[in-house]
């Protein structure tokens, strides 16, 4: 694994170390970075995670939160590492500096918003443009792609990604970026990381291979190692884990593309805010315990709708028709699921039937949540293009958290039950629905 060099602005960190305050005290700079040591020994993620050595004037165990719009300065000139917090802020910087540790990146720039992170990255794309993207996209995303189309020029193209070779199809010189997520998200597809990270570069070295990855979260997968150029994620969701705040992370290698990056950062302010940064920090300690928990709850959950005849999409499941790739780029089958019922008004009354379960978009939260995606987080995307993308309308998505595994059972089964989705006999549950392929599933 890549250990993050020193970058330009920890070698700044060090240079300020050296002042001295009014009464002549030497002045650490505060905070210093989350891993100063770039020639340590790395620990296993868990461990990373938490571990941190900030060089804070005081000691302080938690980063300070610099609530502070400005920084005085200590000559005319200015020139010191922190002047005004669009431009860079102590506790956004000791976040961004863990976070590239995490990530096995350089640079990490952390923003507002999952969608800010994607702005942010679009905005290195110049009119006419060749962008190649998913036909099974996070709706947001979708969405700013299509503004791009429709107002800057850029060209999109929306293939099935999940196909490399539909993708090589349409690469070619002037392929600019490759935007991929996976796996997709509700229908839980996968997508072929190096395969078509190898491709586009083959065609053009210049192609920005970008990949979004909110489902499986750094602690699952780093598409860094696996040929991307960009990775970012919302940090909304596994990331801070609470759903308490809006955040978005950017990690690179390429200094340069971490410089024009923050460029976009710095010219429009949608730099984190020192408070979600303080938040973010903290949730990302205990990423690694909240993801073993929901990851193992969702297997449960899965092997659980499976075995009752309902077709369920978890890359968790030996079922998947493309677990092996999967499992060749990640180190686990994160915490969403998705199944059919084969009728829309029978999943509505499932999800209006469940307790435990809240009806929520969003995903990564501790809290358990369930959605009908063509309704709620995919309702931008109009019914003509969610059906030639073979969106099926009754899907039914599943978040999980980290409750007691059998009460989010016991909770489902009980909407089951009630919505009419199962019949309730002296050996189990029987799914009385025939699914998407019109085949009457077998208990
Ligand atoms: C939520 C999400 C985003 C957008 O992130 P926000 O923080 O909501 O702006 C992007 N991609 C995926 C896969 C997401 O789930």
């Amino acid at each position: 694994m890549a250990s993050p060099r020193a970058s330009p602005a920890s070698q700044a960190a060090n240079k300020v170390f050296t002042r001295v305050d009014l009464d002549g005290h030497a002045l650490p700079p505060s905070p210093a970075p989350s891993s100063p040591y770039p020639d340590r020994r790395r620990y296993a993620l868990a461990t990373e995670l938490v571990y941190t050595e900030s060089k804070d004037q005081y000691g302080a165990s938690s980063i300070p939160i610099y609530q502070s719009a400005t920084f005085k300065q200590t000559s005319a000139n200015g020139g010191n590492e922190y002047d005004y917090t669009r431009s860079g802020n102590p506790t956004r910087t000791h976040l961004e500096r863990h976070l590239a540790k995490i990530m096995n990146a350089t640079r990490v720039l952390a923003v507002g918003s999952g969608m800010g992170a994607l702005d942010v990255i679009t905005r290195l794309l110049k009119p006419g443009d060749e962008v190649i993207t998913g036909d099974d996209l996070y709706g947001g995303t979708n969405r700013l792609l299509t503004y791009l189309k429709n107002n800057q020029g850029v060209i999109v193209h929306h293939v099935d990604t999940t196909n490399a070779d539909c993708v090589k199809d349409v690469i070619s010189s002037k392929t600019a970026m490759v935007l991929l997520e996976t796996p997709t998200n509700p229908l839980i597809k996968i997508v072929d990381i190096p395969t078509i990270a190898r491709a586009a570069h083959e065609v053009n070295p210049k192609a920005l291979v970008v990949v979004d990855n909110t489902m499986l979260s750094p602690m699952l997968s780093n598409p860094l190692d696996l040929g991307a150029d960009i990775v970012y994620e919302s940090g909304t969701k596994y990331l801070s884990g609470h759903h308490d705040i809006m955040a978005g992370v950017i990690a690179c290698n390429d200094p340069e593309l971490g410089d024009k990056m923050y460029f976009t950062i710095n010219a429009t302010g949608c730099g984190l805010s020192p408070n979600d940064s303080f938040l973010l920090m903290r949730g990302v300690k205990t990423l690694a315990i909240r993801m073993e928990k929901q990851q193992a709850n969702a297997q449960q959950i899965a092997e659980f709708l499976e075995s009752h005849g309902f077709r369920v999409r978890y890359p968790g499941l030996k079922s998947h028709p493309q677990y092996d790739l999967h499992w060749s780029m990640a180190r686990g089958a994160g915490a969403v699921l998705s199944f059919e019922t084969g009728d829309v008004a029978l999943s509505e009354r499932i999800v209006e039937a469940a307790r435990l379960w809240g009806i929520s978009v969003s995903f990564g939260c501790v809290n358990s949540l369930i959605s009908m995606p063509c309704r709620m987080s995919h309702a931008s995307i109009d019914a003509k293009t969610r059906k030639e993308r073979q969106m099926p309308e009754d899907i039914i998505r599943l978040c999980v958290g980290i409750e007691d595994v059998n009460d989010l059972i016991e909770d489902l089964s009980r909407a089951l039950v009630q919505a009419g989705a199962v019949t309730l006999t002296l050996d189990g549950f029987h799914a009385n629905h025939v699914d998407a392929d019109g085949v009457t599933p077998s208990a």
